[in-house]
This record gives structure tokens, C-alpha cells and sequence, in this order.
């Protein structure tokens, strides 16, 4: 069995994270920082961070083409800033974003860095309950008809306070949260298994990009 190579892009934000993620699930994790460092990705990742620096840091390292067609092709997750880059309209961005999902993000919907929170959503997809860790987090303020919502954060335990925080369109998949600073592997691995189709072989590969655990807790 070949080992699945899921890059991490790795311009700004808490990279190091999701490739210790990967890296704990057997995957080999690579960091994309150049358009030549796609070829040959089962998936990719678009960390959390900071979706302005990173939309400047895209078109100044010549990567929008190549991920446009990356993200056109083949199985991506994004979480945070991620969803943002992956979403419609999200202004003010000094780029547009990719627009492969069709929701309407609003960029700190929840408001400044002090008001980010840990709270439980719930998703089906990983078998209900999982720790949200929302940090300056992005709020879907819209999901259109195309868009499936996979997880869904209950502000009060009644169903129509939830809101989506998770969101999939085919093999793309945008997350509010951030699971790779949690323990909890089983949004990674869904994505990995279920929606990429790849082969997961849930045993760390040695000698694969991973990031160090000093570097987990970074945003
Ligand atoms: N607030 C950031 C942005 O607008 C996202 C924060 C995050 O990724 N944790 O890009």
C-alpha cells in the first residue's frame, strides 16, 4: 500500500499542526510553499492563520494558478482562514478567494482574538460530539444550495440557535475550527478516508515532514 502525500500549505498559520496531525495518522504530510511542491498530492491542506497574509503570500510565491487548479481536482480541506480562501465572498481580502464553496464567510464573525472560545459541536460525519477550538474564528453566514453542512455548533442546545461551522461540497471540505489543535484525530482522518477515498495507515511514517510538538498550539 502506498502511503497517501497530503500537502500542508505552508506560507503563514499553524501548518506545523495539521503535518503533526497527518504525521500521527501515517500520512506523509508535506509542505507546500512553491507551485512544483503540488505535484504529485493525493490532498491538501489550507491551515488556520491569517487569510490576508496568506491570499498576499499566494500571489507573491506564484501559487494561485497551480492551487486553483489543485483545488479544482483534487480532494482539500481548509480549516479557519482556510474556509475563508475556499469560500465566496469574504471582504475586505486584498485577492479574491477561491470561491470552490459556495457560502458567504464573514472574516472574525465572533469578534476579536479575546473572544475566541473552545465549544462542543456536533458532527455526524465523526460520529457526534468533538471539541471546536475557535480562534478569531470565521462565521458562514450563508450556504448555498450546493454546500452539504457537516458540523454544526449548538450556541444553547436548541436547534435553531445552530449554526454551520462545517461545510462540504464533494471532495472539498471548510471547518471554523481547528481540529489539528486537538488530540482528536477523526476529522482528519474522515477527511482523509472518506472524502479523499485515500488508504489510511494510522501508524506514524518515519522520516515524514511532520511538525514537532513545540510547534502545536500556534495559530
Ligand atoms: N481571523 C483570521 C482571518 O480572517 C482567521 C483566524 C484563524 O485562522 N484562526 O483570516
Amino acid at each position: 500500500m502506498r502511503v497517501p502525500r497530503v500537502g500542508v500549505l505552508a506560507l503563514q498559520g499553524d501548518f506545523a499542526c495539521h503535518a503533526a496531525s497527518l504525521g500521527a495518522l501515517g500520512v506523509d504530510g508535506r509542505r507546500v510553499a512553491r507551485p512544483q511542491d503540488l505535484d504529485g498530492l493525493d490532498a491538501l491542506v489550507l491551515p488556520g492563520g491569517e487569510s490576508t497574509t496568506m491570499l498576499r503570500l499566494i500571489e507573491g510565491q506564484r501559487l494561485r494558478e497551480p492551487l486553483e487548479r489543485f483545488l479544482s481536482e483534487k480532494p482539500v480541506l481548509g480549516t479557519c482562514a482556510g474556509v475563508i480562501l475556499l469560500g465566496g465572498d469574504s471582504a475586505p481580502l486584498p485577492a479574491p478567494p477561491f470561491g470552490v464553496l459556495d457560502v458567504s464567510v464573514e472574516r472574525n464573525g465572533y469578534g476579536r482574538q479575546i473572544d475566541s472560545f473552545c465549544a462542543e459541536i456536533e458532527a455526524k460525519a465523526v460520529g457526534g460530539r468533538f471539541p471546536g477550538v475557535f480562534i478569531r474564528a470565521p462565521r458562514i453566514r450563508r450556504v448555498g444550495p450546493s454546500v452539504e453542512v457537516v458540523a454544526w455548533r449548538r450556541s444553547d442546545g436548541a436547534e435553531e440557535t445552530s449554526e454551520p461551522v462545517g461545510v462540504r461540497r464533494g471532495n472539498t471540505v471548510g471547518l471554523t475550527f481547528h481540529p489539528e489543535l486537538t488530540s482528536d484525530l477523526r476529522f482528519h482522518r474522515w477527511f482523509l478516508a472518506e472524502v479523499a477515498g485515500l488508504d489510511v495507515p494510522e501508524a506514524p511514517v518515519s522520516g515524514a515532514t511532520t511538525g514537532t510538538p513545540a510547534a502545536r498550539g500556534r495559530s
